[in-house]
C-alpha cells in the first residue's frame, strides 16, 4: 500500500522534475530523511539526520531543497520566539497548533475543536474572514517545571516520593553525620514513610535509613524529574 509520506514524495518527484533544476536524486534523499521524522526540525538538526543517514551534502543544497519543498507547500517553515526557524511536515487539511517551552525549547502539538471555533466566532464578529490563524503558547513544559520545584526539607516530603538531596544545611557537623550514613549531595531517595512525627524511614541504595527529624529538616530536597527506580537484590 502506499502511504501519504510516498504520495507526497511521489508529488514532490513529479513537480521538481518539471522544474527540471536535476539532482533530482539527492532532493529525494534529502526529502527520504524529512519525511522520516515527526519533530520539527531545524536546518542544522536536518544535517545531523543525513550525516546519520550516510549522505554528506552542502548545506546551502539542503537549505535550498527543503525551502522549495515549504514553497511547493509539503513543509512549513516555522519561526518560534527565541529559536532558529524549523521545518514541519505540511499533510494538507490536517491543522495544529503548538505549546513552546521556553526553557528546554520542546514543542508540543495540539488541536482543540473549541479553541479552533472561537477564532472563527471572533474573526467573523470582527467582519473578518480567516484564512489561516497561529496559536502558539509559551510557557514552561511539565518536566522542566518539575525539575524547578521549590526546595523542600526532607521531612515534608511524603511517603513513596522519590527526591533528590539537592543541599545540606547545618554545616559541617550534618553534613558529616550524612555522609557517614552514606549520604550526599545528588544522591536520590526513595520515602518510605513518613508519619509526620519522629524518624523517618528511607531507602538509599537498596538500604533502608532511619533518619531523625532534625537531621532530616536539614536535608533539603526536590522531587525527581525522572525516578528510577533501582532493582534492589533480595
Ligand atoms: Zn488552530
Ligand atoms: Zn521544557
Ligand atoms: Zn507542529
Amino acid at each position: 500500500m502506499i502511504n501519504g509520506n510516498q504520495l507526497e514524495k511521489n508529488n514532490f518527484q513529479n513537480l521538481i522534475e518539471d522544474d527540471d533544476i536535476g539532482k533530482v536524486e539527492d532532493r529525494l534523499n534529502i526529502i527520504d530523511v524529512f519525511l522520516e521524522t515527526e519533530e520539527h526540525v531545524t536546518l542544522e538538526e536536518m544535517m545531523r539526520l543525513l550525516r546519520i543517514k550516510g549522505y554528506d551534502y552542502d548545506h546551502e543544497f539542503v537549505r535550498q531543497c527543503m525551502n522549495r519543498w515549504v514553497e511547493h507547500g509539503f513543509a512549513q517553515k516555522k519561526v518560534f520566539e527565541g529559536q532558529p526557524p524549523r521545518y514541519e511536515h505540511h499533510h494538507l487539511g490536517r491543522h495544529h497548533d503548538h505549546l513552546i517551552c521556553t526553557k528546554c525549547g520542546k514543542i508540543v502539538e495540539f488541536r482543540h475543536e473549541d479553541l479552533e471555533r472561537i477564532q472563527l466566532i471572533i474573526a467573523a464578529d470582527l467582519g473578518f474572514h480567516m484564512l489561516q490563524h497561529k496559536m502558539e503558547i509559551y510557557g514552561i513544559c511539565s518536566e522542566c517545571l518539575r525539575a524547578r520545584r521549590p526546595l523542600m526539607p526532607l521531612s515534608m516530603a511524603k511517603a513513596g516520593e522519590t527526591i533528590l538531596i539537592k543541599d545540606i544545611i547545618g554545616g559541617r557537623e550534618a553534613k558529616a553525620r550524612l555522609a557517614d550514613m552514606g549520604l550526599r549531595q545528588g544522591d536520590q531517595l526513595e520515602v518510605i514513610n513518613n508519619t509526620g512525627f519522629g524518624r523517618l524511614i528511607v531507602g538509599h541504595d537498596c538500604t533502608r535509613l532511619a533518619l531523625g527529624r532534625g537531621i532530616a529538616q536539614k536535608i533539603l530536597v526536590s522531587l525527581a524529574p525522572n525516578p528510577q527506580k533501582e532493582a534492589c537484590e533480595g
